[in-house]
């Protein structure tokens, strides 16, 4: 537990086996009400770290709320048994809307077990990636009704005004938030330090790596002095991140591009191709749930792309391929 401002706490709650380590719990304390932004996967090793965390700041969580960014398990895990008669729970619209539908695969016939087939991902790892995915495998213990948390709207705690700033792109309800007088910025997995948020997607409709750069621009302008987010490390230049966030990603693309001028290849097989920060020797030996992530994330550069007229699609034997003559590169994002 870390003080950072008076009324201000951050637990870093630990993920063990998971590539992110840790998620950053922060928790607000106040002679009224408490607040806490995120939370931990639903499984011991998390709960563990956070509840007597919560007990050493003496939060009754009778007198306590929860604000979580978005709807993946290592945020809004512990929400449901850390909830009390009095608690209110709050995420954005469609994320809430997807976490109480299930649309987390639980199932092979799932929406999104249906795109990954569809992208190459071979039968086996699909099954394997289902029973594995963290949504599934460490998700709440019940149904917390979530209200539904809005861009502008103003949370209070203590001396602390929090507006809520929607940015979608990591999730498409994915929510910040921004305390304007003390320039302090609650990024959750919208702006990270350390690490690149992974952008998801499995489906034709959605472009989320398009949402994800104008949220980044959305945020360019605020005035932060300090951005606290939902993984590793507080991150002191939020705009030079920012900028750096976006041309990871216009390199990503042309990256993308640049497979897809020699061959023509399923998403499944680009993500193969692109270049991953992580150990292992080869795309063989990536754990399955790396293999399922790292797809997801090249679909939403070849979606992208293809938006742009960049990258042409064909479909054969029910496969979705993509190619591109090369002719034409990413020049800003
Ligand atoms: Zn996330």
């Amino acid at each position: 537990m870390e003080k950072i401002l008076p009324g201000l706490y951050r637990i870093v709650v630990p993920l063990p086996g998971n590539p992110l380590k840790e998620i950053n719990s922060y928790v607000f304390t106040s002679d009224d009400r408490n607040l806490i932004i995120d939370t931990g996967m639903n499984r011991p090793a998390c709960k563990q770290v956070l509840e007597p965390g919560l007990e050493e700041l003496g939060v009754d969580l009778e007198k306590t709320d929860f604000f979580v960014t978005h709807l993946h398990a290592d945020h809004q895990g512990m929400v449901a048994g850390l909830m009390r008669e009095g608690s209110r729970a709050y995420m954005g619209e469609d994320d809430a809307y997807r976490l109480k539908a299930g649309t987390t695969p639980h199932a092979r016939r799932s929406p999104m077990g249906d795109y990954a087939a569809k992208s190459g991902f071979p039968n086996e790892e699909l099954q394997s990636a289902m029973v594995n995915h963290p949504g599934f495998k460490y998700g709440p213990e019940s149904v917390v009704d979530y209200l539904i948390a809005r861009d502008g709207e103003v949370f209070t705690v203590g001396d602390y005004n929090l507006e809520v700033v929607s940015t979608p792109g990591h999730t498409l309800s994915h929510l910040c938030l921004y305390e304007r007088d003390k320039k302090i910025f609650f990024s959750g997995d919208h702006v990270l330090g350390d690490i690149t948020p992974n952008i998801q997607n499995w489906s034709d409709e959605n472009d989320p790596l398009d949402l994800y750069i104008k949220s980044l621009k959305k945020v360019y302008d605020m005035d932060v002095t300090l951005c606290l987010p939902g993984h590793r490390s507080f991150i002191k230049d939020f705009k030079k991140r920012i900028l750096e966030l976006l041309e990871h990603h216009r390199l990503r693309a042309n990256e993308v591009i640049d497979i897809l001028e020699k061959e023509t290849l399923t998403a499944y097989w680009t993500a193969s191709k692109m270049t991953w920060d992580i150990v292992a020797k080869s795309w063989d030996d990536f754990p399955v749930m790396q293999k399922w992530f790292a797809t997801a994330e090249a679909i939403s550069h070849l979606i992208y792309l293809e938006n742009k007229g960049l990258i042409q699609r064909e479909v054969k034997d029910g496969l979705v391929f993509f190619s591109s003559d090369g002719k034409e590169k990413l020049q800003t994002v």
